[in-house]
């Protein structure tokens, strides 16, 4: 059986890459606060990416924001290989932040990468 964590289908969900870096934790943490205050719901990009169908399924038909850390597009990359339409794709380092191994997030940061998302949303 397949399941997911706190994730059900919503009209706009949130995918980020979480990679191992300050800029991909602020990702993480942007698609955490975005949920909390019901801009959307974060989803499981791991649930994709290991092809789980139930995930692939529910990710179907949904407005759908990706937020990677780096130019890497590691996220971005799992929905072109699953031939899933993204609406928003909002990149970490583009917004001026670099990348590092520091994990002590700024909030500023995470607020930055928010208000990005929120200013696409309109
Ligand atoms: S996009 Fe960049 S930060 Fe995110 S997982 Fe890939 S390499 Fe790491």
């Amino acid at each position: 059986m397949d399941e997911c964590c706190t994730c059900t289908a919503d009209p706009l969900l949130i995918f980020s890459c979480s990679g191992g870096s300050n800029v991909g934790q602020i990702a993480n943490q942007a698609a955490v606060e975005l949920t909390k205050k019901k801009w959307g719901k974060m989803f499981c990009l791991a649930g994709v990416g290991g092809h789980i169908e139930s995930f692939i399924e529910s990710s179907k038909g949904n407005r759908i924001v990706v937020i990677d850390g780096c130019l890497v597009l590691c996220a971005k990359k799992i929905f072109e290989h699953m031939d899933l339409p993204v609406s928003e794709h909002i990149i970490v380092t583009e917004l001026d932040i670099k990348k590092n191994n520091n994990f002590d997030l700024d909030k500023k940061d995470i607020d930055r990468v928010c208000d990005e998302v929120k200013k696409r949303l309109g």
